[in-house]
């Protein structure tokens, strides 16, 4: 499709957009009363205009019903979290026993980590990313130290190349082959928080079993956002949190994917608790513990209510799109907006740089810009002036577009608006 920068041409995306209607589903910050462009859909999600009433439905069945809500609730509180499982498996390519959810995510890497990191002998060594999330960094470091291993030796980082933004899947390949028979297991993010670059799940999946390890994938800013398919993928387990692009609220519950082949099993190590065990005879009170035979026997507690109200009213709205849907409008934005960027870049004579995959298969959602030059003035500015962006040091702008809430005139404006903010700021600097 040959773009134009201009208004008309945006509004005409817009109006042939199938997705158009969703925007006015959420809800929008003001900025001097004007609903903002929001890109920060990888930071937190925008609220649902139906969040509202699943919440109030949960509040009023206690209010009515107090502990009887547990069983007589319009949604029993009982067995409330498997509402999600079916709408999560499409998203994340599971089946639905495959899918808890529970916790925040660090803590269930954590929780995980105790059925799949089990270092013996020389196998003892977890591949991850270079610069991964920090708290991604702080689990493997507290885990492999809690194991009686160094971090220096115990964790071995995949190196991006000298001058080079992104990973190459080769050179992920080649570390998980020198690792070989040592390493224990490969927990990466699978879309990049920096960079937005996605990686090859499926390939890197099958490296690291080639060599007898586990392997996890940190779904974060992937869930909602790229095409999974875990369980075809033979991906041992992931985890993932719902307020980026899953809309679910500030903080709220975690998605947990276990491959089937784990089920079942009374002896696998693992961290339990009573809503793991069958719902049979949960009640009995038991003092032995009996595994559901699916996900759910890595939970713990009975489930947060009041955080998976939030979180079931999003999943019925992607339910509702689908991710092919979702995909596809994504696609035509991103490349909508990396053309805007350009345009952008001559017209005000600037040099910065987009620093994601620039092909379709290596991204989502995320763009990340490396400014080169006036960098946080720029991002200030575009938060005066209602455009709600991201930034991460030394220099970059994240912009995520999400394809729910976002239209192709928020493009357009976006680039009206960073044009002002880099012709400002040099202006203010001479
Ligand atoms: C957002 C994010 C987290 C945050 O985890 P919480 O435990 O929910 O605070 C962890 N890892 C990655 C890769 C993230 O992007």
């Amino acid at each position: 499709m040959q773009f134009e920068n201009t208004r008309e041409f945006a509004q005409e995306l817009d109006q042939k957009d199938e997705l158009r209607a969703y925007k006015d589903q959420f809800l929008f910050p003001k900025v001097e009363g004007k609903e903002v462009i929001y890109f920060a859909g990888n930071s937190l999600g925008l609220q649902p205009k139906n969040t509202q009433k699943y919440v109030d439905e949960v509040m009023k069945d206690w209010a009515d019903l107090a502990v009887e809500g547990h069983f007589y609730a319009e949604k029993p509180w009982w067995d409330y979290h498997e509402r999600l499982a079916i709408p999560l498996s499409k998203i994340v390519g599971a089946k639905p026993q495959e899918i808890t959810v529970m916790n925040t995510l660090t803590v269930n890497l954590h929780l995980l980590m105790v059925s799949f990191y089990r270092p013996q002998g020389k196998r003892y060594k977890i591949i991850c990313e270079e610069k991964a999330f920090p708290s991604d960094q702080y689990l493997l470091q507290s885990q492999v130290r809690f194991h009686g291993y160094e971090h220096t030796d115990a964790i071995v980082e995949i190196k991006k190349r000298e001058g080079e933004h992104n990973f190459r899947t080769q050179d992920i390949l080649d570390t998980i082959e020198e690792v070989g028979d040592e390493c224990a297991l490969l927990l990466i993010g699978g879309v990049n928080y920096y960079t937005g670059q996605v990686f090859d799940m499926k390939a890197i999946t099958e490296a690291g079993h080639a060599v007898g390890a586990m392997v996890g994938w940190d779904l974060a800013h992937a869930a909602g956002n790229i095409k999974l398919e875990l369980h075809n993928w033979n991906v041992d387990f992931a985890s993932w949190c719902s307020y980026k692009y899953m809309n679910s609220g500030p903080g709220n519950a975690s998605g947990c994917f276990i491959h089937e082949r784990f089920h079942g099993q009374k002896n696998i190590n693992r961290f339990e608790g009573w809503w793991g065990t069958s719902k049979e005879t949960r009640f009995l009170m038991k003092p032995e513990f009996e595994p559901m035979n699916n996900a759910d026997a890595w939970q713990l507690s009975n489930a947060p209510i009041l955080a998976l109200a939030p979180y079931l009213a999003s999943l019925e709205l992607f339910d509702t799109v689908g991710m092919d849907s979702l995909i596809k409008k994504r696609n035509l934005m991103v490349s909508f907006l990396t053309y805007v960027l350009k345009e952008i870049a001559v017209e005000s004579d600037s040099d910065f740089e987009i620093i994601t995959p620039s092909s379709q298969k290596d991204r989502g959602t995320q763009l990340s810009v490396f400014l080169h030059g006036e960098g946080r003035k720029i991002f200030d500015y575009l938060m005066k002036n209602g455009v709600i962006t991201d930034w991460r040091e030394p220099n970059v702008i994240r912009l995520a577009p999400a394809p729910f809430y976002c239209s192709y005139e928020d493009m357009f404006e976006f680039g009206q608006i960073l044009k002002k903010a880099i012709l400002e700021s040099r202006s203010k600097k001479v």
